[in-house]
């Protein structure tokens, strides 16, 4: 995947930028702003939990990268008390993996898997009884004498974070108690988000400024606190140090970043979909195909947000530009240019 600033995963960030989340990160609910509804949900499960003395039910949560699932799985933790040890679908590569991860827990737990639907068959075949009975089942031997042995797992609870429910197979997904889809941000909700991680982090940003950056940001705070950061960098460079309007506006233009969040790799497709197909519908591995990214990129990074600000729309046939999207790009469709010479 190309190194894009508004990329909202982690893959291509530097040590520098981990460390950075982790002081970012929201501890309790009082800190995580927005997504009320799956606040008051969740605050709801807790209680009753902790009222009848039973671990939470599992949960799964689903949405975009960068929304902030894997921080809502600690902030849960920190609610329940409980502890929380992190893994993730790949790193579970063979189910003795499993039976060690869940072996190792203590009740009350809550192992959170990040990509939970990138686990293997196996694996997730052994995760059924785990989730159900807490129960292990594993196979000693092989062949005709091969015995099944049945180990009382600890009580539990999996968190699995997801950017494609689409992709997790039917009974992984039933064994979920709770699942809940994690929505864009208000462009308010992104603005205090951004106020807040400039006071952890010491940097002065007037209002305007903030306003201005949460406009930018897609919605999702990693990337509200991924501006800010490099907006910083030019302040503290350029500037005397405190962020406002004037400043945001350059430091944003040197990174080709519009007044919509789109950087040069959206509006080139866009602008393919335009050119090449008259604003489509053309189909997702064409799209991969264009712009040289995986077609899970595509799903995962580009769609879900061009079409949550009505630039792409996802019809049977393909996806299709909007009017919204030739207006921002400043370009004519085929037919209002061939109308125009009559
Ligand atoms: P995901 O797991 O969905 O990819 P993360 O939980 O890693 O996303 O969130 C990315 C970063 O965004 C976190 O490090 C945190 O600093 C910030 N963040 C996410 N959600 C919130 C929120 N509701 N309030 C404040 N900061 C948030």
């Amino acid at each position: 995947m190309i190194d894009r600033i508004v990329n909202a995963g982690v893959e291509a960030e530097e040590p520098q930028e981990v460390e950075l989340e982790i002081t970012l990160r929201p501890r309790d609910f009082a800190n995580y702003i927005g997504q009320e509804r799956l606040k008051q949900n969740l605050k709801l499960a807790i209680k009753a939990a902790q009222k009848r003395g039973e671990p939470l039910d599992h949960i799964l949560l689903h949405g975009p990268p960068g929304l902030g699932k894997t921080t809502m799985a600690s902030v849960i933790a920190h609610e329940m008390g409980a502890q929380i040890r992190v893994t993730s679908g790949p790193a579970i590569e063979r189910a003795g993996d499993l039976a060690s991860l869940l072996t190792n827990l203590s009740d009350g737990d809550i192992l959170f898997i990040d990509e939970i639907h990138r686990l293997n068959r196996t694996v997730e075949e052994v995760l059924y009884s785990a989730m159900e009975d807490f129960k292990l089942d594993i196979m000693l031997g092989k062949g005709p004498s091969a015995r099944s042995l049945r180990l009382d797992l600890p009580t539990f609870t999996i968190i699995g974070a997801t950017t494609r429910t689409g992709a997790l197979s039917a009974p992984l997904r039933d064994r979920f108690g709770i699942i809940h889809r994690l929505e864009f941000y208000q462009a308010d909700e992104i603005q205090q988000i951004i106020e807040r991680a400039a006071s952890i982090l010491k940097v002065k940003i007037d209002k305007p400024a903030a306003i201005e950056l949460a406009k930018r940001s897609r919605l999702t705070p990693r990337i509200a606190n991924r501006l800010l950061k490099r907006v910083r960098d030019y302040a503290d460079v350029n500037g005397d140090g405190i962020i406002d309007t004037e400043l945001s506006h350059k430091s944003l233009q040197l990174m080709d970043i519009d007044e919509l969040g789109l950087d040069n790799a959206d509006r080139m497709l866009l602008a393919a979909i335009i050119e090449n197909y008259d604003g489509g519908p053309v189909g997702v591995e064409t799209l991969a195909a264009i712009t040289a990214e995986e077609r899970g990129t595509i799903e995962d990074f580009y769609e879900p947000y061009l079409m949550q600000v009505g630039l792409l729309e996802r019809t049977p046939r393909g996806r299709k530009v909007t009017p919204k999207a030739y207006k921002h790009l400043g370009k004519q469709s085929k037919k209002d240019e061939q109308s125009a010479l009559l």
